[in-house]
């Protein structure tokens, strides 16, 4: 992933922060300048829950080769407790022990290494609780 990504989405997946529309109170992820739901531009940002449960999760086994230091690894849709459906690696937990409805913690760790770059991107990842 080049910088010039990284940067845009340093807010969400570094500082974990959403937007609340003032007009529809409709929370959103990832960040965004305007609401999704009505187009206001009244939104404020507000850091997402820290804590959900797994909704639907799958095991990774093939993926780019900046990921393939992490495989098998599991991937799931947490819908966490404000509601924000977000998607994030299992970390911390043996692949036969995952289970939809799973109660999990967000938590920051490193997300990839670009070995020819030497950048190390970081971001959330979820625990079970
Ligand atoms: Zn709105």
């Amino acid at each position: 992933m080049e910088p010039p990504k990284i940067w845009r989405e340093k807010r969400g997946k570094y500082l974990a922060m959403g937007v609340e529309c003032s007009d529809c109170m409709t929370k959103q992820f990832p960040f965004t300048e305007n609401c999704t739901k009505c187009g206001s531009k009244n939104v404020k940002k507000y850091k997402l829950a820290t804590t959900g449960k797994v909704l639907y999760f799958s095991t990774v086994t093939q993926t780019t080769d900046e990921m393939m230091v992490c495989t098998p690894y599991l991937i799931a849709i947490i819908e966490l407790a404000d509601g924000i459906k977000v998607t994030g690696q299992i970390v911390d937990c043996n692949l036969s022990e995952a289970k939809e409805g799973m109660n999990v913690r967000m938590v920051f760790r490193v997300l990839a290494r670009n070995g020819s770059e030497g950048l190390i991107r970081y971001g959330y990842k979820f625990a079970p609780i």
